[in-house]
């Protein structure tokens, strides 16, 4: 068994009871009134019929509410399936199917989309009382307590979508071990006094790797609904916040803000950032602007956090993602699934406590993301291309799908975006492969410009490919007012490609 978060809060209850746990807004949840909400919350899960290892859904935008189902779910020793709202109607039902889980907990603004006919799962209402049973109606009677059970390290802590850029979304499915490994490998940097504020989705697990050693610190989590560079500006002297956890657009947004460099942020002890490319430029300006330190997360659902860049350690190599994470093992193979040795560029492949279990009901694809090293241990392939240099820091090269094959030499999409944003009138750019008759595949550029521009795209087009090499030069370049991105603020090439193709 292991020593669980539940377990965890429960004991900051008993001795810290009066200490903020979560806070939205006007709302504040102390621990003792979040253990006796996750204990009346359990106690009606175990009421409406769920038993150890069902499947409970929550579908809507971050809020105490949903963080409080969440960590019930998992307290009760069921297994929560957080599902992101930003996605059609035929994907949520797809996700829905392949996790069936007994009960949705929805915010009352999603829940007209879920089916309410007999014998689809049951919906409580999260923030508002619409479509469903209202929450506070729904939470067992006060006094209602639920002894914490032990838990078994290898069962299912909760089931995360990956975002299905390629197809339907497939269920990550992550142990208690796994989530407790990763607790553990950041828990130094949280301690009781720790105050985090959380912007991103409460679907996705860069928010839950900061959220999950918050709460099992004995800290306080403070939930924005939605980003605004402002607000989070204020919330964090309002509260005055010592951690957060953003990605890298809404870093770039902070440091594009009028009003960032008037902020009081001296509260600040730890940022993290995760999820997408973060340029060495825009890391080097947070460092610079924002008290306190950067620690960069390279990682993926399946695997975990498995590379870490303390940036604020190592400021001449913010064009890395550092080096591999306590207990994880990183190797990059190369085409033929052979190691490669430093300095050579190839898949990222990693093995460490925190890989998932496997996909929901999808073995074929668990058994494909696998890399078996020769030493029998199984690796996970992260899909993302990279190197390690002299000294044991990896660098990213992009996602092996976004490689570009233009005449046969091998174009990483990060090197031709690198220049373009360097130019003084470009906020940022995104290439892409577009099919040529002549080289099989040719680099077009997405670009967006500051406001006030001049500069028209044959010139930029021009003045990057000055900077490249003859083999990787943009042939197109398009300028747009934004680039199309997901829920949390990850690029779609995808979408790229086929604005390019139309
Ligand atoms: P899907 O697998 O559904 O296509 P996804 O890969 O974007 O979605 P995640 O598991 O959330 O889903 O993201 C992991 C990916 O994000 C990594 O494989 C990598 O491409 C990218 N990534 C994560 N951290 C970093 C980082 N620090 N620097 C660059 N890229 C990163
Ligand atoms: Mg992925």
């Amino acid at each position: 068994t292991v020593s669980s978060l539940s377990e965890a809060i429960a004991g900051h209850a008993r001795e810290v009871g009066d200490r903020p746990a979560l806070i939205q807004g006007e709302t504040v949840v102390t621990y003792a009134m979040l253990d006796v909400l996750l204990n009346r919350a359990a106690a009606a899960l175990r009421r409406d019929g769920l038993s150890a290892g069902d499947r409970a859904a929550l579908l809507g935008e971050p809020s105490v509410e949903y963080a409080i189902a969440f960590l019930a779910a998992v307290r009760a020793g069921m297994t929560p399936v957080p599902l992101a709202p930003g996605v059609t109607d035929e994907t949520l039902k797809a996700m829905l199917n392949d996790a069936g889980p007994r009960l949705v907990f929805s915010d009352a603004s999603q829940s007209a989309r879920l089916d309410r006919t007999d014998g689809a799962p049951a919906v409580v209402a999260l923030n508002g009382s619409d479509g469903g049973q209202p929450w506070q109606d729904w939470l067992a009677e006060e006094g209602t307590t639920l002894a914490i059970e032990p838990l078994d390290p290898a069962a299912a802590f909760n089931i995360i979508y990956s975002s299905g850029t390629t197809g339907v979304p497939k269920g990550i499915i992550h142990s208690h071990r796994m989530r407790e490994g990763q607790m553990a490998a950041l828990s130094g940097l949280f301690s009781p006094e720790a105050v985090t504020l959380l912007t991103t989705p409460l679907y996705s697990n860069t928010t839950l790797v900061t959220m999950l050693p918050t709460l099992r610190a004995g800290g306080t989590v403070v939930i924005m609904r939605k980003f605004d560079t402002r607000a989070f500006l204020e919330a964090a002297q309002t509260h005055a916040v010592t951690h957060t956890m953003l990605v890298p657009v809404q870093y770039q947004r902070l440091m594009a803000e009028p009003t960032f460099d008037a902020a009081d942020l001296s509260a600040f002890q730890m940022k993290f950032c995760t999820s997408a490319p973060f340029s060495a430029e825009l890391k080097s300006e947070v460092l610079r602007r924002w008290p306190g330190g950067l620690l960069e997360i390279f990682g993926m659902t399946e695997g975990g956090g498995i590379c870490f860049l303390p940036a604020h350690l190592f400021p001449e190599k913010l064009h890395t993602v550092g080096m591999p994470a306590p207990g994880s093992d990183i190797r990059i193979i190369n085409e033929d699934g052979v190691e490669q040795p430093a300095g050579e560029t190839g898949e990222i492949v990693s093995h460490s406590e925190q890989m998932m279990i496997g996909y929901n009901n999808r073995p074929e694809a668990t058994a494909a993301g696998r890399w078996t090293a020769p030493d029998g241990r199984a690796f996970i392939r992260t899909g993302d291309l990279g190197r390690f240099d002299a000294e044991g820091f990896l660098q990213i090269v992009g996602r092996k799908k976004d490689m570009i094959i233009s005449g046969g030499f091998n174009i990483y999409p990060i090197d031709l975006e690198i220049q373009i944003d360097a130019h003084p009138e470009v906020v940022e750019a995104a290439v892409v492969g577009v099919p040529d008759a002549k080289w099989g595949e040719t680099p077009m550029a997405f670009v967006v410009r500051r406001p006030g521009a001049t500069v028209e795209a044959e010139a930029l087009r021009l003045w990057a490919n000055e900077r490249l090499s003859s083999l990787q030069r943009v042939s197109a370049i398009v300028f747009v007012d934004e680039l199309p991105r997901n829920g949390l603020g990850k690029v779609l090439k995808t979408a790229l490609a086929e604005m390019a193709a139309a």
